[in-house]
């Protein structure tokens, strides 16, 4: 292993990290630049001071896309990226598409063998993926439970009057979704990059106003943020991210001490290292130029703010490779980020159907009772069906319910977690307002940074689940406007607006305070959907470091008949639910006598 650490960094050092927005940002900040207080060049900048003159910038919407498109010569990953070999060479030894399995050793056997039974409690992406990665390495006596009427779970779509398809969940992958995207290029999938800049509202802005009616680009936010709270020129903002994303790779080796998976395996850790929130951590190694990405890829997609938020799961939330990555294409994209033209569903979908699973769905599962002999899985109107082996692919604490036997240690690790609920709201354009027509993501700033509601889920005695509300701030405004529109070529325009909700609030009351947020930039809107997430299941730092939960849950996989995953056990992605299926079998799965 040290070998590999020490590969893994003389290679990240050379790693020319992308950061389209900040190399943008840099070819741009003269004319937004800060011309009055203070004296910035000597990097003496005072934070929170009255805003700028902006007159040298456009005081109305609109920042120009013209020098954001095809600019930065970004080559694709460089030969010897250490990140990630199973997904960036699936063919390779324990990779996605290497179908064989190790020999037993002498003191370890498989968990089941190729011809076991096995019952998959869930059909979302956690249950699929494991279906498939079995599938295809010869277990193909599966059986898939899922209680909608649909494969994918989150991964889920509406379709509307002119039968197309918006996205309630799952919706964008970016880099580390290279095993992902393997699998969406072997059923035929489309991808299309994000090509234009993130558009951004904020009040607290000083260096362009983006208060509303304005607006700027995400980009100039991240300055702005860095500016304010950690006094880093502006002007040199874009060259500090780019330098702290370099540093950032090899700090996060380190760390999370390996570069194959994203999910850590403790005996690689050193566990005092990661007893800090998420922002402790970057502040403790100077990456402070990276806070303002990191508060939009965390708290603006719902994964909670990093300085709520422990190390563990920013670090593998943030892995270097989504930090790092660049189109292929070499033009100008939001690092990365792409969506499947035909939706996430679709892919879970066309998955499965490669796959031998017998997908039992509208199919609740009610009871499961395991013995040594094997497991019972009730379903329906008191049916059941008797499996070998038993796959728990359903969000906890609620699924823990459904066992007629789990044990103490069951009972501690998955009776409760931390939920942020987040909410879709499919609204039809009347009017875009002073947004422009081909705008594809638009995010309120100031919200992604403070937005800390959260609850914990707990599992009661008498099977039922209890939800404590915490953190909560009574603001269940508008985080983000995903326009999808453009990507998926729709006649009629339509887009998402993503909220972090108290689960208390009413319907009415969240898409109230969508359109309050809406209107300041005149957009008008239609509502035509709403759906209300249980997101990110999570534990607290204590629940990590002194507890050791994740790796309690390791090391209770193949006990009593039992996998368990899904996001639950890894992280609120589907790249992550898959990085986390993919070691489990290449740990707990060989052939031949042990
Ligand atoms: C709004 C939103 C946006 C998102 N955007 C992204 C994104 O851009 N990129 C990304 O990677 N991830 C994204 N995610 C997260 C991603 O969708 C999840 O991480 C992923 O779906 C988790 O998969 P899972 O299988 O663990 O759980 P789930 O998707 O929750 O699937 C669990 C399944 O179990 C079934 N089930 C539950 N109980 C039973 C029972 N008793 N019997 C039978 N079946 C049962 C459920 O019906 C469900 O289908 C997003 C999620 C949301 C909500």
């Amino acid at each position: 292993m040290r070998f590999v650490v020490v590969i893994a960094i003389s290679c990240v050092a050379s790693v020319h990290c992308d950061m389209d927005e900040m190399a943008l940002l840099q070819s741009k900040t003269n004319s937004y630049l800060i011309k009055e207080e203070g004296d910035c060049k000597s990097g003496k900048c005072t934070p929170g001071r009255k805003r700028p003159d902006v007159t040298a910038a456009p005081t109305t919407a609109a920042p120009t896309t013209a020098d954001t498109r095809g600019s930065i010569n970004a080559p694709d990953f460089p030969q010897g990226w250490p990140f990630m070999q199973q997904c960036l060479h699936p063919e390779s030894s324990g990779g996605l598409f290497d179908f064989s399995l190790p020999l037993c050793e002498s003191n370890g056997a498989t968990d089941f063998p190729q011809n076991a039974r096995i019952g998959i409690v869930g059909g979302g992406p956690a249950g699929v993926s494991i279906a498939k990665l079995l599938h295809d390495r010869g277990f193909h006596n599966l059986t898939i439970f899922e209680k909608s009427g649909y494969v994918g779970g989150k991964s889920k779509r509406w379709v509307d009057e002119k039968n197309q398809a918006h996205e309630l969940g799952t919706c964008y992958l970016s880099g580390k979704y290279e095993c992902i995207t393997a699998w969406a290029e072997q059923v035929n999938l489309n991808q299309a990059y994000l090509d234009v800049p993130r558009y951004a509202s904020s009040e607290q802005s000083t260096i362009r106003n983006m208060t509303p009616p304005n607006y700027g680009l995400a980009s100039e936010y991240y300055a702005d943020f860095a500016y304010r709270m950690y006094q880093i020129n502006p002007e040199e903002y874009a060259v500090a991210a780019q330098r702290a994303a370099q540093a950032y790779a090899e700090h996060w080796v380190h760390s999370m001490g390996g570069v194959k998976h994203i999910f850590p395996m403790e005996a690689s850790l050193d566990m005092t290292v990661l007893n800090v929130t998420f922002e402790q951590w970057l502040l403790e190694r100077n990456l402070q130029a990276l806070m303002p990405l990191f508060f939009v890829s965390m708290a603006g997609q719902g994964y909670g703010a990093p300085s709520d938020m422990p190390a563990l799961y920013g670090l593998m939330w943030n892995h270097p490779s989504l930090v790092s990555a660049r189109a292929p294409d070499g033009q100008t994209h939001l690092r990365g980020h792409r969506m499947l033209k035909e939706g996430f569903q679709e892919l879970w979908s066309r998955l499965v159907s490669t796959t031998s699973a017998d997908v039992k769905l509208n199919t609740e599962v009610t009871r499961i009772s395991r013995s040594q002999q094997g497991v019972n899985i009730h379903y329906g109107n008191d049916e059941s069906e008797f499996f070998d082996w038993l796959i728990m692919a359903a969000p906890m604490p609620q699924a823990l319910s459904l066992l007629s036997d789990s044990t103490p240690e069951e009972k501690n690790l998955f009776g409760g977690f931390n939920y942020h609920e987040l909410t879709a709201t499919v609204f039809e354009e009347k009017s875009l307002g002073v947004l422009p027509a081909d705008f594809e993501l638009f995010t309120w700033m100031d919200r992604a940074g403070e937005q800390r509601d959260y609850y914990r889920a707990s599992l009661l005695d008498d099977g039922n689940v209890t939800r404590t509300m915490y953190d909560k701030d009574g603001d269940d405004g508008a985080l983000t406007i995903r326009h999808t529109s453009n990507i998926k070529g729709f006649e009629n325009e339509v887009f998402a607006v993503l909220s972090v909700s108290d689960f208390r609030s009413t319907n009415a009351d969240l898409t109230a305070a969508i359109v309050a947020d809406t209107v300041k930039y005149g957009i008008e809107t239609t509502e035509l959907h709403q759906e209300r997430w249980e997101y990110m299941p999570h534990y607290n730092l204590e629940e990590i470091i002194d507890e050791r939960k994740p790796w309690r849950i390791w090391d209770l996989q193949g006990q009593r008949r039992t996998w368990w995953l899904g996001s639950y056990v890894s992280f609120e992605s589907v790249a992550d639910v898959l990085d986390y299926n993919l070691q489990l079998v290449n740990a707990r799965l060989c052939t031949g006598s042990g």
